[in-house]
């Protein structure tokens, strides 16, 4: 059943210039017709859904995730993962390739595309390792990880030390016409440090990790991108000084794009003093300065697209045995213990974020501060060109990868609910307004919301 007729919504396809009241007709998995609302008729065999009330746009599309399959089973599966996806509005996420083994070989990948078949659920985009192991010394073979299915070079986790390197790398994805997403991060100036180097990190008596580890990497970086003239992204930028620097590096003439993290916009380091290692992740949440910075970068196109960095650990890896009872709403922390300050900066990095990160990006356009084409242009459009995918519209003829969001459905983030197998959110409690209601891979509903 790849047929359907959706009735009614309004159609936000920015890169066909569409924004109004529309039909969508889909036969066989593609997108057959979009006309004005009421003139189109379903042929036999296809369903009609009546979308009146709800945003029809091309389906969204996360450029970095972790799913952490193959290797941690107890934090994320492909399987689980991709119904996460589903349910947040996903029809294609870009897998990282810090999986263990490392997706730097062609079994790897291989592995991760049959298990996403087998899910028949959101896609999954493969993102092959820069270098073997994520150990910066030798280039994975990056012709035949493309020939494999991978769209995207990144050792996301672990920054490219070696400059050398990371021209060779330049070089080959240049050759070959694909990006390289970049982790930026100095760690001779991050130093392992378990937050931001701020008000929260010196209250809860841990090591702090400054805004120039990132910027002083990014700067580096960029001069290496702009003499290569490779596609360079920037993955998860969190800093005022890093948006300076792209902008900067654009007006030399870089292929620089880059992604900001709704955690990155929605939080500041302070969400630390609730949350505890919920609100821990890589690069931390920054001052309130610089989380203004984010939202400057997303309404002036510095940034090009949201992307969740979706994390998952279990309450183990999070140190939550030890450290539960200290945080939660409600809770004023003081200086931690030596012992559990310890435990603090050995938590695993990262928050889940594929059910969230719609709903806090639909946020933004409550508060008027982007319209919706621009945040389809980011959650789906701009997305699809970083990966080289033929998606992101609903012209005639694409594939129907469609997300259908009901903006103004209120909801309450419980993290006891969500298909990802893992908790590790500092959102748990919040309301939000709008969702995604039906997810459409391929003209098939992988998510339906009317039925959860
Ligand atoms: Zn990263």
């Amino acid at each position: 059943m790849n047929s359907m007729l959706l009735k009614g919504g309004r159609v936000i396809d920015p890169a066909s210039g569409v924004d109004g009241a529309y039909d969508v007709l889909v036969r066989d998995g593609e997108v057959e017709a979009v006309e004005a609302a009421g003139s189109l008729a379903p042929f036999e065999g296809a369903a009609v859904v009546d979308v009146r009330g709800c945003w029809v746009v091309p389906g969204l599309i996360d450029a970095h995730v972790h799913l952490r399959d193959p290797g941690f089973p107890e934090k994320e599966t492909i399987a689980s993962g991709l119904r996460a996806a589903a349910a947040g509005g996903f029809t294609a996420v870009a897998a990282m390739a810090n999986t263990s083994p490392v997706n730097d070989g062609p079994e790897t990948t291989r592995y991760m595309l049959e298990r996403a078949k087998s899910a028949h659920c959101a896609r999954l985009i493969p993102v092959s390792a820069v270098t073997r192991g994520l150990r910066g010394v030798e280039l994975v073979d990056f012709a035949s990880m493309i020939e494999q299915g991978a769209r995207l070079f990144s050792d996301d986790g672990i920054p490219i030390d070696d400059p050398v390197i990371l021209s060779r790398a330049f070089d080959e994805a240049k050759r070959l016409g694909y990006a390289i997403s970049l982790h930026e991060e100095d760690r001779a100036l991050s130093c392992d440090g378990a937050l931001n180097a701020g008000e929260a990190s010196k209250l809860l008596g841990v090591s702090g990790y400054t805004d120039s580890a990132e910027s002083e990497r990014v700067r580096r970086d960029l001069a290496i991108a702009i003499g290569s003239g490779a596609a360079v992204h920037i993955a998860h930028a969190s800093t005022a000084e890093s948006f300076a620097l792209i902008r900067a590096a654009r007006r030399h003439g870089a292929h620089v794009t880059c992604e900001v993290t709704p955690h990155h916009f929605v939080l500041d380091e302070s969400a630390a003093l609730i949350w505890g290692p919920n609100a821990k992740m890589n690069p931390p949440l920054r001052s309130h300065g610089n989380v203004e910075a984010v939202l400057d970068a997303i309404q002036d196109g510095t940034a090009d697209m949201i992307a969740s960095d979706h994390a998952p650990h279990d309450h183990k890896s999070k140190r939550m045995d030890d450290l539960a009872p200290f945080f939660g709403p409600g809770h004023a922390v003081a200086c931690l213990a030596r012992d559990l300050a310890e435990s603090f900066a050995r938590a695993a990095n990262g928050v889940v974020g594929l059910e969230t990160s719609l709903g806090l990006t639909l946020g933004l356009v409550h508060r008027s501060l982007i319209d919706a084409s621009r945040l389809v242009q980011m959650m789906s459009l701009n997305p699809a060109g970083l990966l080289r995918l033929d998606a992101g519209t609903l012209a005639t003829g694409a594939i129907a990868d469609i997300t259908v969001i009901d903006p103004n459905l209120e909801w309450t983030v419980m993290p006891e609910r969500f298909l990802s197998k893992s908790r590790n959110t500092p959102f748990a409690g919040m309301r939000l307004k709008g969702r995604a209601v039906l997810t459409i891979v391929g003209g098939e509903i992988v998510f339906d919301a009317r039925k959860e």
